[in-house]
């Protein structure tokens, strides 16, 4: 379990597994929550992290959430 400290404060779990931010040297941006996760609330534990290439950034999901919600990229 990697633990990323932002600027903002905000400590941020990484799923090893579902994240790979590609030659990112630089802190990858966090786009967010997606749809069901921010309707539902869920409890951060409980968000995937998937990491989007076309934002080159970082956004949360609940359950089967798989498209950004910042562009809709499915695809990683
Ligand atoms: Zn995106």
């Amino acid at each position: 379990m990697t633990t990323v400290r932002l600027t903002v404060g905000a400590v941020l779990r990484f799923p090893q597994s579902r994240v790979s931010p590609v030659g990112a040297k630089k802190p990858a941006k966090i786009l967010g929550l997606g749809p069901m996760a921010t309707v539902l609330g869920a409890p951060e534990e409980q968000t995937i992290g998937h990491w989007c290439s076309r934002c080159r950034g970082i956004w949360y999901g609940y359950l089967l959430e798989v498209a950004c919600p910042v562009c809709g990229n499915r695809h990683g």
